[in-house]
């Protein structure tokens, strides 16, 4: 039954699935205000208990959709349709949901993923063509609450669904255990990183990863540097620089490496971070963090969004190619009981 659960305890980044895609000629012409929808694919559970639950489903859906409209309100400066494949699952494995996207596989580059890229080329984009933009998975072995006061024995979906989304936008890391990159290639050598990793750097502001994609060696401490209150990576782009007094942003660096949630997400032992949207533990049962902070909007700015604000504004018309090859990742959210 519990089809999912080895797929998460893989000790790394998932194993990339490879998807080839078709030459794909989009035209796109603004017509309406700018705006993110989405698009969910939901694929049928194991045992009829997940978004498709005949009693819960239709309630699962909706906030779900829910959510990516909150998250969609600091995106109205941008205009893409976003779809994403959807799997329901059950299995006790400490992992709430998690959510990825697609990504050029290029040693030696810092990649957007697919849903980054479309958004921030607002449709024009869209690299695996009529394939999902990004993937979430759900764990219905939890109970969630999904309305807006989720009770004391329940997790909060649209703080988690808002969580994992954004992983699908770009936040996130390819840093796995001892440096390695998207493909695990030895370190020294070039490999694939995201945008989000090109600002990582240690405590002491040195960078991780080289202008060439090579991490250096030196540096494979700080990844589990991490103590209560300091940790050992930080992301050091301008923007999010700007929204801490100057200072570099704590990034989830525990001992030992946690794969799929290390480098990942904002420091959960960290007092500058550990009340975020994107730390690596929901915080509590109950309602939890839904709003993203100055810090995050810093962090989304740096990656790319740099017109992230939840006031709307016109959005421009574009007209591109594109055909690729799209990897896709993965990284979670545990709970924390
Ligand atoms: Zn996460």
């Amino acid at each position: 039954m519990n089809i999912s659960k080895e797929k998460f305890q893989k000790p790394s980044y998932l194993k990339p699935l490879v998807l080839m895609s078709a030459m794909f000629l989009g035209s796109f012409t603004q017509t309406t205000q700018a705006a993110l929808s989405f698009t969910f694919n939901y694929t049928p559970s194991v045992d009829g208990h997940g978004f498709d639950d005949p009693t819960y489903g239709a309630a699962r859906q909706s906030a779900l959709s829910n959510a990516a409209s909150l998250l969609g309100n600091y995106f109205v400066n941008y205009t893409a349709n976003l779809t994403y494949d959807v799997v329901s699952y059950s299995a006790n494995d400490g992992t709430l949901a998690s959510a990825g996207s697609g990504q050029y596989l290029v040693p030696g580059s810092f990649q957007p993923t697919v849903v980054q890229e479309k958004i921030l080329s607002n449709g024009g984009v869209d690299e695996n063509a009529t394939a999902a933009d990004g993937e979430i998975n759900w764990n219905f072995n939890w109970n969630w609450g999904l309305t807006n006061a989720p009770s004391s024995s329940q997790y909060d979906f649209t703080s988690t669904a808002i969580h994992e989304l954004l992983h699908s936008f770009g936040f996130g890391s390819n840093v796995g255990a001892g440096g390695l990159g998207f493909a695990l290639n030895a370190l020294g050598t070039a490999d694939t990183w995201t945008t989000f990793d090109s600002f990582l750097t240690d405590s002491s502001g040195n960078k991780l990863i080289n202008s060439s994609g090579i991490f250096d060696a030196t540096k494979v401490g700080a990844l589990t540097a991490g103590t209560t209150n300091a940790a050992g990576v930080l992301f050091n782009g301008a923007n999010a620089i700007a929204a801490n007094g100057g200072q570099g942003i704590p990034i989830y660096s525990p001992n030992p490496f946690s794969a799929g949630s290390s480098i990942a997400h904002l420091d959960d032992k960290s007092s500058v971070t550990n009340t975020s949207i994107m730390n690596a533990a929901a915080h509590n049962l109950g309602l939890d963090v839904r709003t993203l902070g100055p810090i995050e909007l810093g962090i989304l700015k740096d990656i790319g969004y740099v017109n992230v604000t939840a006031v709307p504004l016109p959005s421009a018309v574009w007209l591109m190619l594109s055909g690729i090859m799209a990897v896709l990742g993965f990284q979670r959210k545990r709970k924390t009981l």
